[in-house]
């Protein structure tokens, strides 16, 4: 495919009976679209519908499950009531049936709101989360939307405009305050929604403060984006993109360290000349591009996406880093892959790889905990088990840990793993914590047990 200069256009849930596209699919297919939209925010825009979607392939183009929303996304009974009240445009009860189903779908995972939130002077600043001690999260407020919206995003919350549920900075920009006051921060990310979404001169509101001698100890800085996949024109021909990418020459030119984190779901999101144009303008700036996904079911399952998209990303120059467990938010009983498959297909696709593209760390749970790798299967005094481990941790004492969980081949994240039956020759002092989904209590303890080098099976 070559690159063709366009303007963005969104495209929103008004144009799915318009859109000449999804003419194919019969009128009870768009209609069960708009009803899971009133649920899951959709947005996608001509780039992605024009040259990303294989519409011979649809439904089952990797692209289309990735950005338009599916029936299934929603449970049987919700949408039967869902549909019945779009129907009736009973609006009052739509707007019941919505709160209620997004109240069951965990919005934010993980603990974002509750413990993420850092204080200041005994206030919780806005925009900012403080997990791991050498790493702060800041959102800026005008980066909180998307080129074009995933179907299955733990950030959904961002987008549905419910403001308690919304993070974001403000006017006072405390988050800056903090920053200054904690040297033992040395990477912001700043994330979204994409971040890159903002002009280039909002975005420079947000970084160019970063660079002076206040925040020295600030080493690296990250941009969380897709739009390398989704708007590649960002970089190439939008009005701003030569104010974008000089932006970016500064911050490497200050000596700090640029990372973008794009995420890319499939290779095919790489196919395209203005996406290729997109990562050779972005590195020509010093920055690294480093690439990073969550597995999904329905949109990138298969051992084979991920080899090509690797060894693709490798070619341009890109730095494979994670694959990601789908969170357990959203549409999870839809996208979610047990961990015992995530493994099999991250094993599969690391064999295939050579040396120099083994650089992506999966299958990763971004959990309460920290990040946990699931590494590899084994056997401990006769139990099959999980060999985990923390490579990050909220608290830093646990960074690098390995730990075991009972094998259980239905798992698809931490809080439905449980201990190895007790073995005193084994199981030591101290627990990872975890906390249950649904109860909100922390009352999930996995033993950790000590792994010897022979025990691990790693690929
Ligand atoms: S681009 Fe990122 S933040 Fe935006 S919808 Fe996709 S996963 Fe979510």
């Amino acid at each position: 495919m070559s690159r063709t200069h366009r303007r963005m256009r969104f495209i929103t849930i008004r144009d799915i009976e318009d859109l000449p596209q999804l003419s194919r699919l019969s009128a009870e297919d768009r209609f069960a679209m708009r009803v899971v939209a009133h649920v899951f925010p959709f947005r996608a825009n001509n780039y992605v519908v024009e040259e990303l979607i294989d519409w011979s392939r649809v439904p089952d183009d990797p692209i289309f499950r990735l950005t338009f929303p599916q029936r299934d996304m929603l449970k049987p009974a919700e949408f039967g009531a869902l549909a019945s009240a779009v129907r009736q445009d009973a609006r009052t009860e739509i707007a019941r049936i919505v709160a209620s189903i997004r109240g069951r779908l965990n919005p934010h995972p993980a603990g974002q709101a509750d413990d993420n939130v850092p204080l200041l002077h005994g206030e919780p600043v806005a925009g900012i989360q403080h997990k791991y001690r050498e790493t702060a999260l800041v959102f800026p407020s005008a980066g909180q939307t998307c080129h074009a919206y995933c179907t299955y995003c733990f950030r959904w919350p961002q987008f549905v405009r419910t403001d308690a549920l919304k993070f974001a900075t403000d006017k006072s920009r405390t988050y800056l305050s903090y920053l200054a006051r904690h040297p033992e921060i040395t990477d912001v990310l700043l994330t979204g929604g994409d971040p890159l979404i903002m002009k280039a001169d909002r975005l420079r509101a947000h970084v160019e403060p970063l660079l002076q001698p206040e925040y020295d100890h600030i080493q690296t800085i990250r941009i969380g984006t897709k739009s390398p996949a989704y708007w590649p024109h960002r970089f190439v021909d939008d009005a701003d993109s030569e104010e974008l990418l000089r932006l970016f020459e500064r911050i490497v030119d200050s000596g700090k360290h640029l990372a973008l984190m794009a995420h890319f779901s499939h290779w095919r999101e790489l196919a395209t000349g203005t996406a290729r144009e997109a990562i050779r303008k972005i590195r020509g700036t010093g920055a690294v591009v480093r690439t990073q996904a969550p597995l999904i079911r329905h949109v990138n399952d298969d051992a084979r996406a991920w080899t090509r998209m690797w060894t693709e990303q490798v070619q341009l120059g890109c730095v494979p880093y994670y694959m990601f467990v789908e969170r357990d938010t959203g549409a999870h009983h839809y996208f979610s892959v047990p961990l015992a498959r995530a493994l099999d297909i991250y094993q599969a696709a690391f064999r295939r790889m050579s040396g120099i593209g083994r650089t992506a760390r999966g299958p990763v749970m971004s959990a309460h905990p920290g990040k946990v790798h699931v590494q590899g299967v084994t056997h401990v005094a006769g139990q099959k088990a999980f060999v985990l481990a923390l490579l990050q941790a909220r608290d830093p004492e646990q960074a690098g840990r390995t730990f075991f969980a009972r094998y259980d081949p239905r798992a698809t994240w931490l809080t439905e793993l449980r201990p190895l039956a007790p073995d005193p020759g084994h199981v030591q002092a101290g627990h990872i914590l975890s906390t249950d989904r649904h109860s909100g209590q922390r009352r999930q303890l996995v033993p950790r047990v000590s792994v010897s080098s022979t025990e691990r099976q790693t690929p």
